[in-house]
């Protein structure tokens, strides 16, 4: 009887999650989407805890009880800048939790598996526990590089990829080792030291990836953690965790190559890292003349223009300034300006975050554009106005072969008659890399906080 509704149970909830994935595939039902999904982990999480509990059901609900309200605290706690901090961490939780429940099912085996069926269940364990420590130290790096506490420069130590070919071969010997002899002590040496030298991979293969490449390790180790999950899932031979697994294993493999595509890099060199490496010409300063402007200014061009496109980047969202830019959106289209967006794939700081933080504001959908739906529309585009972007516009990218960025492409925005960008200082954004933007003839800097300076240029509009 209870597996019967555990069966059905699990198969509501596994389409709940197809429905939730289809759903956030646009900004227009991404809220539909995310309810599927919360209905369908509920549904999930109440029928395991009713079916596969047993004894320690009371245990588990306190845990859950606890895991749910530290994540609901955390969740509410978050700045939006903080996301992708916080999607690292919990990678690394799917990470360890495989690991864990790998080393569980190893220790205090749950039936008398013997020849086959036990090398099988030993390989699910071993590869299970391989994932997850690769998924847990790789997203604990991804966590200090985008928290910033470690640079965004690539370590690309000589002879790298031996080591890793090295590293990864002598796991396969200790899990030949580990399911051939999975009684003995040495069954568990085998499995500590793969995961102390799989743990080790982790840190290197996120190490030596530089920071323009991060949109992908994100989106990969959202991947790693799904397949994590899917190996977990046979240990404990739980259908619902290898279905919900596989879909988020296979969507972040697809969103890791829609990012690679967006970047102009092959997955593969991705992942073996080394790019966003200091060239001999990436050093070269960019020439020209900085030109400041004023508010004033910006809001007559703006007052003036036919064609304007805004082009948002991570700096509106440390800035939350969405929603003043929206009014202004309001604003120019009521005076009879063409006003639209420009995104860039890899803007911000996770895939969608601007989209996101723009549907927040009330942008219309139907006015936010993707880069390649946009670009070559800058050249009849009277006012770009660049509110905290800096790599996704940086024409370095195709005019220096010698850019740790060159190739990726990026939004065009030097071919409009004035750039305007609003930014706080001539830094540099996440990949460390000079913009010769700033330098053009036609661009105009809009110094200090985008939020600042859009409620500014809101209220010139306003008067005006
Ligand atoms: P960048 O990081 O290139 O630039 C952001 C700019 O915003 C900075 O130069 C900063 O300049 C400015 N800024 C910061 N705070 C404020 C503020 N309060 N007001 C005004 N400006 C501010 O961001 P982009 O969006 O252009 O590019 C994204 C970068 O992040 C790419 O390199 C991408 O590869 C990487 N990345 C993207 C991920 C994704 O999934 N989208 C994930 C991980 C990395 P200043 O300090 O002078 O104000």
């Amino acid at each position: 009887m209870l597996t019967g509704i555990g069966n059905m149970a699990w198969l509501g909830a596994a389409t709940l999650f197809i429905l939730s994935l289809r759903g956030l595939s646009h900004p227009a039902s991404a809220r539909r989407g995310n309810l599927y999904g919360v209905a369908g982990m509920t549904i999930a999480v109440l029928a395991t805890l009713l079916v596969t509990a047993g004894a320690g059901l009371q245990i588990a609900i306190v845990a859950a009880v606890v895991g749910g309200g530290v994540g609901a605290v955390l969740a509410r706690r978050v700045e939006m800048t903080q996301m992708p901090q916080l999607v690292a961490v919990l990678h690394s939780f799917v990470g360890l939790a495989a690991t864990l429940i790998g080393f569980a099912n190893f220790l205090a085996p749950s039936g008398p598996a013997i020849g086959v069926e036990r090398a099988i269940h030993d390989t699910e364990i071993y590869v299970g526990a391989f994932i997850g420590t690769i998924t847990f130290s790789g997203s604990i790096v991804a966590f200090l590089k985008l928290q910033g506490t470690l640079g965004g420069k690539p370590l690309v130590l000589p002879a790298r990829h031996a080591m890793n070919a090295i590293a990864l071969a002598v796991c396969v010997v200790l899990g030949y080792r580990f399911v051939a002899v999975p009684d003995a002590p040495q069954a568990l040496y085998a499995l500590i030291a793969m995961c102390v030298i799989a743990a080790a991979l982790g840190v290197h293969l996120v190490m030596a990836i530089g920071g323009a490449d991060m949109p992908v390790v994100v989106s990969m180790l959202n991947s790693y953690s799904g397949w994590a999950a899917a190996a977990t899932g046979f240990m404990l031979d739980n259908d619902l965790l290898v279905t919900t697994g596989a879909l988020v294993g296979s969507s972040g493999a697809i969103l890791s190559y829609i990012m690679c595509r967006a970047m102009n890099r092959g997955f593969v060199s991705v992942i073996l890292g080394g790019f966003g490496a200091a060239t001999s010409t990436s050093s070269a300063a960019p020439q020209g003349e900085v030109v400041a402007t004023s508010v004033d200014e910006v809001s007559a061009l703006l007052r003036d223009a036919a064609e304007v496109v805004i082009v948002p980047g991570y700096g509106m969202a440390v800035a939350q300034a969405q929603g003043t830019i929206s009014e202004i959106t309001r604003r120019l289209r009521a005076a009879g300006v063409r006003v639209r967006f420009g995104i860039h794939p890899v803007a911000g700081r996770l895939p969608g975050h601007m989209n996101v933080l723009l549907a927040e504001a009330k942008v219309p959908y139907d006015i936010v554009l993707e880069m390649d739906e946009i670009n070559e529309d800058f050249t009849s585009t009277d006012v770009v106005l660049v509110i905290g972007a800096n790599d996704i516009v940086n024409p370095g990218a195709q005019e220096d072969a010698g850019s740790p960025i060159a190739g990726m492409p990026v939004l065009e925005v030097w071919k409009a008659r004035t750039v305007v960008v609003s930014k706080r200082s001539m830094a540099t954004g996440y990949a460390g890399v000079d913009n010769p933007l700033f330098y053009k003839e036609n661009t105009r800097m809009l110094f200090g906080d985008a939020k600042g300076s859009v409620d500014a240029l809101l209220r010139q509009l306003e008067t005006a």
